[in-house]
Parts: C-alpha cells; sequence; structure tokens
C-alpha cells in the first residue's frame, strides 16, 4: 500500500522485533518500551505471537489519522494492525474522521450559512456516498453489511435531516456547524468497527458524544477531565472486559445537556489521549502516515531526521518551534498522566516510531541514540 506523499524510512535502525528477538527485551524490562504499540510491529514483522502473560493485561490506546482511514483498503491495513495488537493486549480505537470529510461536512454548513441550498445537499449526498461505497467496498457478508448499512443509513439520515432543515440563511451557526462535522467521525467508527469485524476482531463503534463532557464552548470546546474519565470508564470498561475493541470517535464530545461539541480541528489525537487516560491505558499510538516526528518536515526537507526518543519537554519545545507534532493539548495531559506516546506509521508498521515519555527510553535509546 502506497500512502501519498510518505517518505520510505531509509533510517536503518533494529526494529522492535529484532530488538526483541535478539533478547534485548528480558522479561524483566518493560516491554512497553521496546515493543511500542502492544506488539504490532513485532507481530506485523515475524507473526509470533509474543504472547507472555507479562503483555496479557496491557492496554493500549491506538488512534488512527484521516489518512489511515481513506478507503477499504487502508481500513483492513489498520485492522490487521489492531488484529495482531489484540493477541496480547486489549486495545481500544480512537478514529478521525476519513480524510477530507470533515473540510466537506463544514463546507456544507458555511453552504447553508450563505443561503446555498441545493449546493448544501449536494455536499452531503456526495458525503453519504463516499462512505456508503467504502462499505460497500469493505465486502461484508450479506447479513453483516445489511446491519451495518442500516446503521449508516441512520446516521446519514439525521445528517440530511439537518441539512434539509433549513430555508433561510443561517447566523450563528457554531453548533450547527459541530453537529454536521461529527457526522464523519461517526461514519468511520462504524465503518471501521465493520472493518475489525470482517478481520475476525469483535469491534463495537462508540460515539464519545455519550461520555466526553465539555464545555459550551461549540468549535473548540474544552473537556471536563474528571467527568469525562468517570463517564468514559463505565462505557468502555465493560467492553474491554468482554474482549471488545471499541471504536471510539476522535473529535467529539457533548455538552451537559448533551448537544454535540467538536474539541477544534485535528483534535483526534488529544481525543486519542482522553481515551488513553480514560482507559488507563499503557501507552498511547498514534498511527499517521509518517514514520514519526522529524527534525523538520519530512515533506520538504530532504535533510529531516527521524527522532526516536522524546522527553514531554523536548516535544513541547519542537511544537513550539513551530514543528507539527501532535495536537497541543496531547503533551500537557500525557506529561500530566506520564503517558507513553508514540508516533507510528500506519503504512510501515513494523518501523519504530518516536517515542515521547517522561524520560528517555534506555533500553531502546541504546540502539537509536546516535541517530536521533
Ligand atoms: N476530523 C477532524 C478534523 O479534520 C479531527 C481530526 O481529524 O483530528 O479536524
Ligand atoms: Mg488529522
Amino acid at each position: 500500500m502506497t500512502p501519498e506523499n510518505v517518505q520510505a524510512d531509509e533510517i536503518n535502525e533494529p526494529s522492535p522485533a529484532v530488538v526483541y528477538r535478539t533478547g534485548i527485551c528480558p522479561k524483566n524490562v518493560s516491554t512497553h518500551a521496546t515493543c511500542p504499540g502492544g506488539v504490532a510491529a513485532s507481530d506485523v514483522l515475524i507473526g509470533d505471537a509474543l504472547t507472555g502473560d507479562a503483555l496479557k493485561n496491557k492496554v493500549v490506546a491506538f488512534k488512527f489519522g484521516g489518512s489511515s482511514l481513506l478507503g477499504a483498503d487502508r481500513m483492513l491495513h489498520a485492522a490487521g494492525i489492531v488484529r495482531s495488537s489484540t493477541q496480547s493486549c486489549s486495545v481500544v480505537v480512537v478514529v478521525s474522521a476519513m480524510k477530507g470529510v470533515t473540510d466537506r461536512l463544514l463546507a456544507v454548513g458555511s453552504a447553508l450559512e450563505n443561503g446555498k441550498f441545493a449546493v448544501a445537499r449536494e455536499e452531503a449526498d456526495g458525503v453519504v456516498n463516499v462512505h456508503l461505497s467504502v462499505l460497500r467496498d469493505l465486502q461484508l457478508e450479506e447479513a453483516d453489511e445489511l446491519r451495518v448499512r442500516r446503521e449508516m443509513q441512520s446516521l446519514c439520515r439525521d445528517l440530511l435531516h439537518d441539512v434539509n432543515n433549513y430555508s433561510r440563511p443561517l447566523a450563528g451557526t457554531a453548533e450547527l456547524l459541530d453537529r454536521l462535522a461529527s457526522y464523519g467521525e461517526r461514519l468511520s467508527a462504524r465503518l471501521f468497527a465493520a472493518a475489525l469485524e470482517k478481520s475476525d476482531v469483535a469491534a463495537v463503534p462508540v460515539s464519545s458524544s455519550d461520555f466526553v463532557r465539555t464545555c459550551e464552548t461549540f468549535r473548540d470546546a474544552r473537556p471536563d477531565l474528571l467527568e469525562t474519565r468517570q463517564r468514559g470508564r463505565d462505557v468502555l470498561l465493560p467492553l474491554l472486559e468482554e474482549s471488545l475493541v471499541p471504536v471510539v470517535t476522535g473529535f467529539i464530545g457533548a455538552t451537559p445537556d448533551g448537544r454535540i461539541t467538536t474539541l477544534g480541528r485535528n483534535s483526534s489525537d488529544f481525543s486519542g489521549a482522553l481515551v488513553a487516560h480514560v482507559v488507563d491505558a499503557d501507552e498511547l499510538v498514534i498511527w499517521t502516515d509518517v514514520d514519526g516526528i522529524f527534525t523538520a518536515n519530512p515533506r520538504d526537507n530532504q535533510e529531516a531526521r527521524l527522532l526516536h526518543e522524546l522527553s514531554y519537554d523536548d516535544a513541547h519545545a519542537l511544537a513550539k518551534s513551530g514543528a507539527k507534532v501532535l495536537h497541543a493539548s496531547v503533551l500537557p495531559l500525557a506529561a500530566e498522566t506520564e503517558m507513553v506516546v508514540w508516533v507510528r506509521n500506519t503504512f510501515n508498521p513494523a518501523g519504530r516510531g518516536t517515542r515521547i515519555g517522561p524520560h528517555a527510553d534506555l533500553t531502546s535509546s541504546s540502539q537509536d541514540g546516535g541517530r536521533a
């Protein structure tokens, strides 16, 4: 699979699987350190189950970005990464909308704002069709396809109802824009849960608006951490106990009276951190379309080097210097809760990625130190 604009990882480092195989991951060393994201890379690379008791109680949160979910093939590929990890870990997944969908939904909103109702309807129909065609491409068994289609159609009906409800230009549409934008994640969560089921992983879509409680600042809502954690545990822990993979919508929350909010553009990383905190995950893996965090943008700068190991302060300093690292709210939460965050490439799952943690991981930095 060749993602758009992805630069191949030319750094010839030992992958976690190789490290593990050569015995540098002994039993008494934290397996978090050398086996990021559960054991996904190891499993993908060597197919070993690595189901030692030490790993059984591990919980990992995986966040997949929009380009990792763009179309049925990519969804199934990402589902394969989750499946590998479920052999040894409990996994909770957080998804973005498919790439480009949030922009299109916001365009529906601005068309409504400007009184261009036909344009709004056309764009909304386009969004519905894109998702239904991914569902077709997933080639589920008939009964599964019918069930998922029914769930998606009910969501799409709500979307079209929202769009058809207006016949006069709108003012003050922040609340409507959030509701419209939320359909992207709600649809991708259903599709990704279906892709997991097709890959023999029992999964359930979960709307984060069921537990991410926020203020009423639509389009940039702040979550109430305590309440989100309590409510989220009630929703997610029973699913994990039943060995189900919850597929949680990134980006969205709800006000105390149940109106949908969003946490700001590109905030699904933050949702990933919130969900990881809710379930006390051992680590959060942000699966994206580059090999990790670089010294500069690898797409414009050939000199850019992949950073293997960062402290929260290093990552914060990089972000301040203008590097596109992670959504700005991830690092403060990660630092506060001492959560280990990995940034890894969905399209190169054998690559190690970048680890951000409270302190350098000596087991892997001894391998990587000279390059980072
Ligand atoms: N789908 C949302 C956006 O495009 C959130 C995200 O992808 O992180 O802003
Ligand atoms: Mg994104």
